[in-house]
């Protein structure tokens, strides 16, 4: 689907997105209900118990870090936390839950009413045509400095409830049931403590969507609730979505999507979404409510079963436990543990060491590589924070993806990068070598000092002995230096090539420069 329709669509009708975001907590060692360890894959329904297996009389007992986790994280959200709160059963008959129920949450979750401030800039702007005059008290706020806006989104809750199993269609096309010979079902996830989150109907542009999901996603992994894979599925999101002509207050009739395992794919499956519920309206037929899959190879949604009420599932008061009764110190405990969340982190970046918004927001968008800055400004010294942020968004990063590792796997550490740094700043190495001596950092862990010794990198720095090289070439290159003086003065790159191989490219290209231009008068 061209990126015009969309924009064209959206000229006619106003989207109305909300998400449903269910979060592992990986950080918790064990299930939700149980003892059993918490961890990817590994060989099928070895990672279970007669609680996670629903065996008839095995009794749950809540994990308190997951109920920690779950708190931390809607008081990074700005949610309310819940003094009275209690598990629900949620009845449904799936393979994939030995229980034929799910220990969720229902009217008494743990956090509700929370708020992120969503930044759209880029491209992304264009999807939101309401943007300049008439814009609303609680509606986007444009950001000057870089032609985008601002705009809150409202979270209604976040309750905690457990995992399910995971099912293996065997022989159907993308894992799905349709065409499959049969099926086989693994319960090592079941009972892995599960956050959902929901969303208000705020969101208004696939944009916003993708924005959202990924400051949420960055606000996870900076409270280290989550290792937030959406490949592996420990973050999940779903979109429901609804379109209404331009001007009309009442909403219009959503489809759920899922199985959106990327933030581009979550982006352009809303984008197909909106565009086929308007041809749709166009043509004259309605939206049925009703759950969607993305099938991110065709590019489309395809109708999955029709959307189960809440009263299907006879949500009923958990009998095997007790409600929880939370007192006020233990939530302030709590808020004291929160860390610098990615917002304030950028802010301060950009405060403190003056550097782009760009730049400040990649490095402060997780709490490792937040740490890593940290520690190598700290080092080198707040003026050098610029080039910590680029040798860290240039050579670290292209040096991470290349090797593919995660920066706390990096052999260059902060302080060894404060000191190539260093090294630079102080005319001991050139800027191209210090990219040598960077690479060979990232290869072998030596420090950048003992690589430049041991391979007797030291730019040469001293005027006398450039000086001499410098006499040497200009006096056997006699006709170059004619047309230098008769006005040709773009030879001088000829000179400073000619000097710099002679001095093995130790010269300091500054000084040589310097010289040669003294030289040639
Ligand atoms: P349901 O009862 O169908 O699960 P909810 O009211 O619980 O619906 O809302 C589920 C999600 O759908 C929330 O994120 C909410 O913001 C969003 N939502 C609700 N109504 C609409 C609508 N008309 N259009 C788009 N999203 C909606
Ligand atoms: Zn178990
Ligand atoms: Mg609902």
């Amino acid at each position: 689907m061209p990126k015009d329709r969309l924009l064209d669509v959206l000229e006619r009708y106003e989207a109305v997105i909300g998400l449903e975001i269910h979060t592992e907590i990986t950080a918790a060692d064990t299930k939700m209900f149980c003892g059993c360890p918490v961890a990817f894959g590994g060989e099928p329904n070895t990672r279970v118990c007669p609680v996670c297996l629903g065996m008839p009389g095995a009794l749950p007992v809540p994990n308190e870090a997951a109920i920690e986790w779950t708190v931390l994280a809607g008081l990074a959200t700005e949610c309310d936390i819940a003094l009275w709160s209690q598990f629900h059963r949620k009845q449904y008959f799936y393979p994939d839950m030995p229980k034929d129920y799910q220990i969720s949450q229902y009217d008494l979750p743990f956090c509700s009413g929370g708020v992120i401030d969503v930044e759209v800039d880029g491209p992304g702007v264009a999807e939101r045509l309401d943007l300049g005059g008439g814009v609303a008290a609680d509606g986007p706020t444009p950001v000057a400095e870089d032609g985008g806006y601002r705009v809150p989104i409202g979270i209604t809750r976040i309750h905690l409830e457990e995992d399910t199993g995971k099912m293996v269609h065997v022989g159907g096309s993308e894992g799905r049931i349709a065409g499959a010979t049969h099926s086989l079902v693994d319960f090592n996830r079941a009972g892995t403590p599960l956050m959902e989150l929901v969303s208000e109907p705020d969101i208004r542009t696939p944009e916003e969507a993708r924005r959202f999901a990924q400051k949420l996603r960055s606000i996870w992994l900076a409270l280290g609730v989550s290792d937030c894979s959406m490949e592996e599925g420990s973050m999940r999101v779903d979109g429901n979505v609804s379109i209404r002509p331009r001007g009309r207050a009442e909403f219009g009739t959503k489809t759920e999507i899922k199985n959106m395992n990327s933030f581009k794919a979550l982006h352009d499956a809303l984008a197909y979404e909106i565009v086929r519920q308007a041809d749709l309206l166009d043509a004259g037929e309605a939206v049925v409510q009703e759950t969607r899959h993305w099938d991110a190879t065709a590019r489309r949604t395809s109708g999955l079963r029709s959307k189960e009420e809440a009263h299907d599932y006879r949500y009923f008061p958990e009998p095997d436990m007790v409600p929880f009764s939370f007192e006020p110190q233990w939530i302030a405990s709590l808020a004291a543990r929160l860390p610098e969340l990615p917002d304030a982190r950028r802010d301060r970046y950009m405060a403190e060491y003056v550097l782009p918004k760009a730049d400040a927001t990649m490095l402060a968008a997780d709490t490792a590589t937040g740490c890593y800055f940290d520690a190598a400004v700290e080092i080198a010294g707040a003026d050098r924070a610029k080039q910590v942020a680029n040798w860290m968004l240039g050579d670290l990063t292209a040096h991470l993806n290349a090797a593919g590792i995660a920066i706390g796997e990096a052999r260059v550490t902060p302080a060894m990068l404060a000191e190539l740094i260093g090294l630079v700043e102080d005319g001991a190495i050139s800027g191209k070598q210090a990219k040598q001596v960077f690479a060979e950092a990232a290869g072998t862990g030596d420090a950048p000092g003992a690589i430049v010794e041991a391979r007797g990198m030291k730019q040469v720095s001293d005027t006398g002995a450039i000086e001499t090289v410098a006499e040497a070439v200009l006096a056997a290159h006699p006709d170059e230096v004619a047309s230098y003086r008769a006005g040709k003065t773009a030879v001088i790159g000829f000179f400073v090539g000619q000097v710099m191989r002679e001095m093995r490219g130790q010269g300091n290209p500054a000084v040589v420069n310097e010289v040669l231009l003294r030289l040639l008068g």
